[in-house]
């Protein structure tokens, strides 16, 4: 239950932006999940949808995109980052690859749309 994790991170942002904020109309919150992370991008979203239910606060959508990880071959020298699963070097093919595994899931940002007075 990885994601539990990642939305009690979402939830505390959330938490400490919103009770600076009157009148919001909408937020989105922009997370980076990483292609490795054992959470799918299905389940993180389908959990949020759920666990929110049970928060005061309403319409708020996530925005989950791809967080870029670092590939460093150690057969060619090269490195690149990548954002989805692949597990030989791009350039040449070598399975003696290092992946940083280390950073699986951050809040980016998050947009807060206030409703206009008058
Ligand atoms: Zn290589």
């Amino acid at each position: 239950m990885h994601e539990i994790r990642f939305i009690n991170e979402i939830f505390a942002i959330l938490k400490e932006k919103l009770t600076k904020e009157k009148d919001v109309e909408q937020v989105t919150v922009n997370v980076r999940l990483s292609p490795f992370s054992h959470v799918g991008v299905e389940s993180l979203q389908g959990s949020f949808k759920e666990l929110i239910k049970g928060e005061s606060f309403r319409k708020v959508s996530l925005k989950i995109l791809p967080l870029e990880i670092l590939l460093e071959c150690k057969s060619c020298k090269r490195s690149i980052l990548i954002n989805k699963r692949i597990f030989v070097c791009p350039f040449c093919q070598s399975a003696d690859i290092n992946i940083q595994m280390d950073k699986e899931f951050f809040v980016e940002s998050m947009e807060v749309e206030c409703k206009r007075k008058g």
